[in-house]
């Protein structure tokens, strides 16, 4: 018979591991606090050091294999928590980003998906990076801005409109699904009312999704950008008070000139490129197991690596994820355990660990609550 996991059981497999070049353990550093233990599914926290989070990723997947290694464990979850201000001057870019629109209230951070063109699977990105920085425990909001092609109804299933957030409020209400807010134009139109939008209009629109909708507290909003790099996205980048950007790539040469002028779009109005992530990188064959790289894949990590910007993963073309999304059931809820849902998951974590770095040396990052 299975025993229950303890947090003793947590405590001692994770007695072994240290942070790099550290003697003590984490453990006795009191590096792990929030141990949660939900049946056999166990979350826990570990503090890093702002200065030091990436290297602590290594040690944060070091614990969560100790983790995985105890008899009759379930699901694991460790959260990076870099909990230690160190300095308190702004970088650039956050001044930068202050400088830009003023914040929103409760909002903690808004980052952008971008992509250069149109199709290359930037809404599918978006929800998923969404739902993925949900499952690490953070309150997520997601905006669909893309008002050309509105896909948020779809991607995540929602047939309902918006109501007021409350009688004679001037607020309207997000909608909620899978756990995060959203928010699309899509919501308040016919799917098949035929729009014309001018650059005034679209800034115009996008400013009250995000000023008057009521999104409570975030920690992070999401907002999936109209495709392309024109003067409306230009606009956008320039008046959102944006913490960083994502931009979603196919490997084929077009679309990787079309990220190009994605990444430099926002190098001109300041705001960090979190990262490239290539989209429909190679497709594993379900007969036969193997991976074909339709496209020759890797562009996009060799354009990261040329910019001077995080490669931050490979997404295969996939069936089951189109059928998924189609159905209006991300993959990274529906199927969470999936080796795609891991892949955005790990897409996740390194977006959350690059705004947690970049806060840090401000002002304390916000608490990360584990609750399940
Ligand atoms: P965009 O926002 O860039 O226009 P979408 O996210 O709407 O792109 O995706 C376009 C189409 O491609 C959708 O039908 C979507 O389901 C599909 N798609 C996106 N990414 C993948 C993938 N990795 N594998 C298979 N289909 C994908």
């Amino acid at each position: 018979m299975m025993t229950a996991i303890t947090r003793e059981n947590v405590l001692e497999a994770l007695a072994g591991i240290s942070p790099p070049g550290a003697s003590q353990s984490i453990v006795s550093q009191g590096l792990v606090s929030e141990v949660v233990i939900n049946g056999n599914d166990v979350m826990f926290a570990l503090s890093a050091d702002p200065r030091n989070v990436p290297a602590m990723e290594t040690t944060r997947q070091a614990a969560e294999a100790a983790v995985k290694a105890l008899p009759g464990i379930g699901k694991v979850m460790v959260a990076l928590t870099a909990d230690r201000p160190m300095t308190r001057s702004a970088t650039p870019a956050q001044a930068a980003r202050q400088a830009r629109g003023t914040a929103v209230e409760g909002v903690s951070h808004i980052i952008a998906v971008a992509s250069g063109k149109g199709g290359v699977g930037k809404s599918t990105t978006a929800v998923n990076i969404a739902l993925g920085l949900a499952a690490l425990g953070h309150r997520i909001g997601i905006l669909d801005a893309d008002i050309y092609g509105p896909s948020m109804p779809k991607l995540m299933g929602i047939v309902d409109k918006p109501k007021l957030a409350s009688p004679g409020s001037k607020l309207l209400a997000p909608l909620e699904r899978y756990g995060i807010k959203a928010m699309s134009m899509g919501f308040l139109v016919e799917e098949a009312t035929p729009m014309i939008w001018r650059g005034p209009m679209v800034m115009g629109a996008l400013v009250q999704m995000l000023r008057e909708v009521a999104w409570g507290r975030l920690d992070c909003l999401v907002v999936d950008m109209p495709p392309g790099t024109g003067d409306v996205q230009l606009t956008l980048a320039q008046q959102t008070p944006l913490s960083g950007a994502i931009i979603v790539s196919t490997p084929q040469d077009l679309a990787l000139i079309d990220a190009r002028k994605g990444l430099n779009m926002f190098k001109k109005v300041n705001v960090p490129v979190l990262g490239i992530i290539e989209n429909m990188s190679y497709f594993l064959c379900t007969n036969c197991g193997e991976r074909h790289e339709i496209f020759g894949h890797g562009g996009a990590r060799i354009e990261a690596e040329r910019m001077g910007v995080p490669f931050l993963g490979e997404v295969p073309l996939d069936a089951r994820l189109r059928e998924r999304s189609d159905k209006g059931e991300p993959v990274t809820v529906c199927e969470p355990s999936s080796p795609l849902a891991a892949i955005y998951q790990s897409i996740a974590r390194q977006i959350w660990t690059a705004l947690a770095t970049a806060e840090a040396a401000v002002k304390p990052p916000p608490r990360i609550v584990i609750d399940r």
